[in-house]
């Protein structure tokens, strides 16, 4: 059930197109030898003949074109792989963007209203973050973005996806999960970034909390990405508004 995008974007990481432009650029030198076989042929020349009289030329001119051809593939799939990197991750976590995200989001509802399956999305955002860059600057803010960013990763499923959506809001997409065990994930990584602290310069140990809203696709009219996203968001609203560092699920 798993779409092309989503074995290609793992949990770990973005595709690799580098070794697949790689293979198309040597069979395209392949091709390219072979053409020049053809044109000895239309010329009325016997290419096996010409091979046998000077064969270190051919397998020079056979390896050569395969090498070169090679590596200008690996050098371009490793740019479009780094282009890709940077339009679909966040540069301060490394995880994904809300771009992708709504691709994302998008492939599982879709999945999810023709198999009748649910899909369910969590929202985080972390509680008082503004007092974090009050009381002890943006850098120790930004510090406390990785952190709560790696223990969400840590957390995760294959199958799952998070994102960095808003300054402090971090979505998380899992397929193929109901709105209870949706929210039972969402304890485990409240719960663990909770005990999780961050040192700051001065030594001492610095802990957040987050809130989280749980949204999940079940009819019809949720399965679009601005209905799941709002009931969601609405969700984290009642977190907030309930006390805040707690889950609560949508409806
Ligand atoms: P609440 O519990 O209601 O969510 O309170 P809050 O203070 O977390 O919420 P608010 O939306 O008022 O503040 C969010 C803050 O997040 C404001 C902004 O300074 C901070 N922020 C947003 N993006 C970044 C970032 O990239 N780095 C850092 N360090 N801070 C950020
Ligand atoms: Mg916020
Ligand atoms: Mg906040």
């Amino acid at each position: 059930m798993k779409s092309a995008r989503t074995d290609i974007f793992t949990k770990g990481g973005i595709s690799r197109r580098r070794y697949r432009r790689m293979a198309q650029f040597i069979l395209l030198a392949v091709a390219a030898d072979v053409g020049f076989v053809c044109v000895e042929l239309a010329y009325g020349l016997n290419p096996l003949a010409d091979i046998v009289q000077r064969p270190f030329l051919y397998l020079y001119l056979f390896l050569g074109t395969i090498v070169v051809f090679g590596v200008f593939g690996a050098m371009i799939g490793s740019r479009e792989d780094l282009l890709e990197e940077m339009a679909l991750r966040d540069s301060l976590t490394g995880l994904f963007n809300a771009r992708y995200l709504q691709m994302r989001l998008q492939e599982e509802l879709a999945a999810a209203k023709r198999h009748r399956i649910p899909v369910s999305l969590v929202l985080f955002d972390i509680d008082h973050f503004k007092r974090v860059n009050d009381d002890h600057g943006h850098p120790v803010g930004d510090r406390m973005l990785r952190l709560i960013g790696r223990s969400i990763l840590s957390k995760l499923r294959e199958d799952e996806t998070v994102a960095r959506v808003g300054g402090e809001e971090f979505a998380l997409l899992m397929p193929h999960t109901s709105a209870k065990n949706a929210a039972m994930g969402a304890e485990r990584i409240r719960e663990a970034i909770g005990q999780s602290a961050l040192e700051t310069e001065n030594g001492r140990e610095l802990a957040v909390t987050v809130s989280a809203g749980v949204a999940c696709a079940t009819d019809h009219a949720t399965h679009s990405v601005e209905a799941i996203y709002r009931l969601a968001d609405q969700a984290l609203y009642q977190a907030k508004k309930q006390g805040r560092n707690r889950v609560v699920i949508a409806g």
